[in-house]
């Protein structure tokens, strides 16, 4: 399914992108589309894969001017395979990327800036990590705590990260003679292609340990699975994300570890609809109670109300409780909880009940009946203006 979709498309950038904004495009889209974190979109694996063939070829000078002028058929006749048919895990994908070939083979270039990049020498700071947390709105309005568990890669402890079993040496790869990348020439159709492959020997570190860490298998980094405790600010709402800085990949060369996102779901309440800092909530009145008056309990998010329905009150009058809805995110105040008076006309009367409401009906006056309000404006309360 992946190879018929309009790569620029998938991505979402128009077809004069530049490099910047197709590398943005993929990593917004590899954030919210990895299955380690979007569990809730069983398409999500598959999208992911799209995104990902999508910017192996848009991010290939070469590909991308093959892929423009002949599409997707010019880049199968030049040779070109995807190589995201087969991963499961974020450890998949450490696999690929810290040696152990497998079928990413040399798609590590796709994952590099993602999970954290593969420049030679110096140091290189660990990828991002996304997990989604759900929460209920009661939650949300109190701030509580949420713990996360999640995939990400650490420093090996038994070899602080040099892959070499404790007290043996490293020799240079010998494969690629310490360049780690390997050049390889293909003939297309299109002309030569000269690729440049991260040594599958050596990873792309251009050393290979003697005796590799039995911990890692000389890779020397490890796939953890951290539980983290999130602090949520009171008020906060589904969608937002909170950033844990230093809670994501570990780096390589000493490199600062990525940073952790926590998307926040916040479950549906069948009591409330929020809106913004306010909760909307309906009460039923009987249409005799709503004439006379009367006194109603209303949930709130934590507790309830005693809430005074007025005389006279009409269907879809919303009355305000003060401060009774989400907490700002921003500053002291509180939002309202509005509660939308649902007027029930009374159905099914019984014979004593009919002649009760036809001696009202008898009675009425038109100063019962009057109302101020347009057409217009019965309308709009009706609608919820
Ligand atoms: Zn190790
Ligand atoms: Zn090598």
């Amino acid at each position: 399914m992946t190879a018929t979709r309009d790569y620029y498309d998938v991505l979402g950038v128009p077809r004069d992108a530049d490099e910047t904004a197709i590398k943005k495009a993929f990593r917004r889209l590899a954030r919210e589309l990895h299955p380690d974190v979007n569990r809730h979109d069983p398409l999500a694996e598959e999208k992911f894969k799209e995104a990902a063939e999508a910017y192996e070829v848009l991010s290939d000078p070469e590909r991308r001017v093959t892929y423009d002028r002949y599409g997707h058929e010019g880049l199968r006749r030049g040779g070109y395979a995807p190589n995201f048919d087969s991963f499961t895990s974020v450890a998949d994908i450490f696999d690929a990327f810290f040696g152990g070939g497998g079928p990413f083979g040399s798609a590590s270039g796709a994952f590099g800036d993602f999970f954290g990049g593969r420049a030679r020498g110096g140091t290189v700071q660990g990828g991002d990590v996304a997990v989604a947390a759900e929460i209920s709105l009661a939650d949300a309005a109190r701030g509580n705590s949420v713990e996360v568990s999640y995939e990400a890669v650490s420093l090996c402890e038994h070899c602080h990260g040099n892959g070499a079993e404790p007290g043996t040496p490293i020799d240079t790869c010998s494969r690629c003679g310490g360049a780690g990348q390997l050049q390889s020439v293909s003939r297309t159709p299109f002309g030569q292609i000269v690729q440049a492959t991260v040594c599958p020997t050596c990873g792309g570190d251009g050393r290979v340990p003697r005796e590799p860490c039995k911990v890692c298998r000389g890779r020397g980094r490890t796939v953890e699975r951290p539980r983290v405790s999130v602090d949520l600010p009171a008020g906060i709402a589904d969608g937002q994300r909170i950033r844990i800085a230093g809670r994501g990949h570990a780096g390589e060369r000493g490199g600062p570890s990525g940073d952790l996102y926590v998307l926040i779901r916040v479950r549906e309440d069948p009591r409330f609809v929020r809106d913004g800092d306010d909760l909307v909530t309906a009460v039923d009145v009987s249409a005799p109670m709503a004439a006379l008056g009367t006194t109603v309990t209303v949930p709130t998010i934590e507790d309830a109300v005693e809430l005074d329905i007025p005389a006279g009150s009409q269907p879809h009058e919303t009355l305000i409780v003060r401060g009774a809805g989400m907490p700002a995110l921003r500053g002291h105040r509180r939002g309202d909880l509005r509660v939308v008076v649902n007027v029930v006309v009374p159905r099914h009367l019984d014979r004593e009940q009919r002649e009760l409401y036809e001696r009202l009906a008898g009675s009425m006056r038109e100063h019962n009946l009057r109302s101020d309000e347009g057409v217009f404006g019965k309308l709009k309360r009706a609608f919820g203006g």
